[in-house]
């Protein structure tokens, strides 16, 4: 029955990862796989998780399921902490990381309106459009970076937006763009917004980055301005980056419904899409978030942390800008300053990729994708004068 199985597309990303972790040279770089690291190329579990851990052996007396939506405590916490003050028409369910949210996002979708069409930003994070297609849903794409200015093409996406309708979902990321690092500003949001408005297309927001772009706050008031103004949005929301969760997967749906009713449906759906799909999403990591959030010495505690984080990726920006001018002798590198968020794209070709990988051992997606997180002052020069041997 087997021998007949199509080979599976391979994930660039995790074929970097082996490919990195075979490289026997001291002092290689991964700026490859998008998590977080400190100035000791460590992922740490944030302090802040782990006193909620402690808390959580100490209290938890069950193991038993939760509800098929999820700890309602955890999706509440979550949908303040993307709204701030959250409307009553709201319903939502935990989920197996965004990617389990976007997923579960999608499958209300189909069942909602199975002639929904989805779009995409061009480029988006590869499982976008991986997901939908799985679904028989390929997306389109809508014009969004431009690898020239490294800025967003944000005429070209506003004529896309506005040539939608009611039968059609928009997938924006709510900050951080990965993989460019481009983002929209609050004007351009408000422009979508009315959009949205004008023309009824359904934005999905994916959230998986608050707080790692300028702030907790900051980073969401694109997302904020379209929820006050829209009847209808959706939200997938990551912990794995701003609490560091990866492993735990723990995400959150929200769909801010229209009303009362249409909350009541939405609701009873994700639970049975829940069900459908992974029966119940697991807790661990749901409920070291809950407790942190909910918890105002423990979540200072996480805010100052994703605060040190966030500085030292935005502290890196400055310091790969700055190099690259040294060594290129051109400000033309100056946009990874202004770029939030893990990822920019470098701006470099495939063989550039390569040869930088090759002389220097320090691995970037071959779409030039680059984790900021991933380097350490030290290496900057390295990089920026491998990066201008190769012409970039
Ligand atoms: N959306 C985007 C844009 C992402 O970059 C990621 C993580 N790479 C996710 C969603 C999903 O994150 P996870 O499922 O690991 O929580």
């Amino acid at each position: 029955m087997f021998a007949t199985l199509p080979e599976p597309q391979p994930d660039a990303i995790i074929a970097l990862m082996a490919a990195f972790a075979a490289d026997p040279r001291d002092g290689k770089v991964d700026l490859g796989v998008g998590v977080y690291k400190d100035d000791h190329g460590n992922t740490p579990v944030m302090r802040a998780v782990r006193v909620a851990e402690q808390r959580l052996h100490d209290k938890q007396t069950t193991k038993t399921y939760t509800k098929l939506a999820g700890d309602p405590a955890f999706v509440a916490a979550m949908q303040k902490l993307a709204l701030g003050e959250t409307p009553d028409r709201l319903a939502g369910a935990a989920a197996p990381g965004g990617t389990g949210a976007l997923r579960v996002l999608f499958e209300l979708i189909a069942r909602a309106a199975p002639g929904a069409r989805f779009h995409i930003s061009d480029p988006s994070w590869p499982n976008h459009a991986a997901m939908l297609k799985a679904m028989d849903k390929a997306p389109g794409a809508y014009p969004y970076f431009d690898a020239e200015t490294r800025g967003v093409r944000f005429e070209e996406m506003l004529a896309y937006v506005n040539g939608l309708g009611t039968d059609d979902v928009v997938i924006l990321h709510g900050c951080c763009h990965n993989p460019t690092g481009a983002n929209l500003t609050l004007d351009q949001w408000q422009q979508l917004t009315d959009s949205a408005v004008e023309k009824g297309w359904l934005p999905l927001i994916d959230l998986a980055y608050q707080g790692l772009g300028d702030g907790l706050e900051e980073d969401v008031q694109g997302v904020r301005h379209m929820a006050a103004r829209l009847p209808r949005l959706m939200i997938a929301q990551s912990c794995s980056k701003n609490f560091g969760l990866y492993r735990d997967r723990a995400g959150c749906a929200t769909v801010q419904c229209a009303d009362a009713d249409e909350q009541a449906k939405v609701q009873a759906t994700l639970a049975s899409v829940n069900r459908l799909l992974y029966s119940f999403s697991p807790d661990h990591g749901a409920a070291l978030v809950e407790i942190i959030l909910n918890d105002p010495e423990l979540r200072a505690d996480w805010e100052a942390e994703l605060t040190e984080m966030r500085g030292r990726i935005n502290g890196l920006r400055e310091g790969l800008a700055e190099a690259l001018r040294q060594e290129t002798n051109s400000d033309r590198f100056d946009f990874i300053r202004q770029h939030r968020g893990m990822f920019s794209r470098l701006g470099a070709t495939k063989e550039q990729v390569e040869q930088v990988r090759e002389e220097a051992g320090i691995y970037m997606v071959t779409d030039s994708r680059m984790n900021i997180a991933g380097l350490t002052q030290d290496k900057l020069r390295d990089f920026a004068r491998a990066a201008a041997a190769a012409g970039v």
